[in-house]
C-alpha cells in the first residue's frame, strides 16, 4: 500500500503522463471513472492477468511501481480500449508512456533489446525484417509452414510477379543516407554499445 505523505502530489505520476510529448492533448487519465469498460474490451486482459483498468488506477494512485512492472509489456496497443473509453481516456496510451518512462528508468530496456534487430535491417537492406530470436515463437504459433514460406518467398513473389523483395544496392545506399540525416544511425550505434557493456558486465 502507498503512504501518503504530507505534501505529496498523489497525482504526480498521471500528471506527468498528461503531460508526456507522447500524450494526445486530450488524454483524460484524471477524468477515469474505473468504469471497467476499456477491460472488458482487452483481448491482453482476456488472456492475461493484464487489466488496462487496473493500469489506469495504480497510475492514478501515484504507483511509481508501475514502471518496473512486467504486466505493462503485455498491451500490444490494439487501441481497442481507445474506442470505448467514456471519458476520452485511452489506457493504451498510458501504457505506452509508461513504457517509455521505463526504458528511460533503464528496467525496460531489456524488452526494446531485440528490436535493435529489426532496426538494423533497414540499414542491411532497406526494409524491417523479423528479428531472428522470434523465429521459434512464430513457428510455435504458425507451425513449421511459416518457415517453408520465409524460405520460399522469392520463389512465391516470382510466380505472382510481384518481383524481388530485395532493394537494389543504390535504394538501399540512399535509405542509409537518410537514416544517418535523422540520426537513426547514430542512436542504433549508441543503443549497440549500452547492450554491449550490458552483455560483458
Ligand atoms: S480508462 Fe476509461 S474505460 Fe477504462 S476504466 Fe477508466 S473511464 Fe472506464
Ligand atoms: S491497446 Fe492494450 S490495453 Fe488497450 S485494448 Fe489493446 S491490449 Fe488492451
Amino acid at each position: 500500500m502507498n503512504t501518503l505523505k504530507i505534501g505529496e502530489n498523489t497525482f504526480e505520476l498521471a500528471e506527468s503522463i498528461k503531460k508526456d510529448l507522447k500524450a494526445s492533448k486530450n488524454l483524460e487519465i484524471l477524468k477515469c471513472i474505473q468504469c471497467g469498460m476499456c477491460t472488458s474490451v482487452c483481448p491482453a486482459a482476456r488472456h492475461t492477468d493484464y487489466d488496462p483498468r487496473e493500469i489506469v488506477k495504480r497510475a492514478l494512485d501515484n504507483d511509481k511501481n508501475l514502471i518496473k512492472d512486467d504486466i505493462i509489456w503485455d498491451c500490444f496497443y490494439c487501441y481497442t480500449c481507445h474506442s470505448v473509453c467514456p471519458v476520452n481516456n485511452s489506457p493504451c496510451e498510458v501504457n505506452q508512456i509508461l513504457k517509455q518512462k521505463s526504458i528511460e528508468n533503464g528496467v525496460g530496456k531489456p524488452k526494446v533489446a531485440p528490436f535493435s534487430e529489426y532496426a538494423e535491417s533497414y540499414l542491411e537492406c532497406g526494409l524491417g525484417t523479423i528479428p531472428s530470436c522470434f523465429f521459434d515463437d512464430l513457428i510455435k504459433d504458425y507451425g513449421k509452414e511459416w518457415l517453408e514460406l520465409k524460405d520460399k518467398l522469392e520463389d512465391i513473389r516470382e510466380e505472382l510477379g510481384l518481383g524481388s523483395m530485395p532493394l537494389p544496392e543504390k535504394d538501399v545506399n540512399d535509405i542509409n543516407k537518410i537514416l544517418e540525416k535523422t540520426g537513426f544511425t547514430k542512436r542504433l550505434e549508441r543503443i549497440r554499445r549500452c547492450m554491449n557493456e550490458k552483455n560483458t558486465r
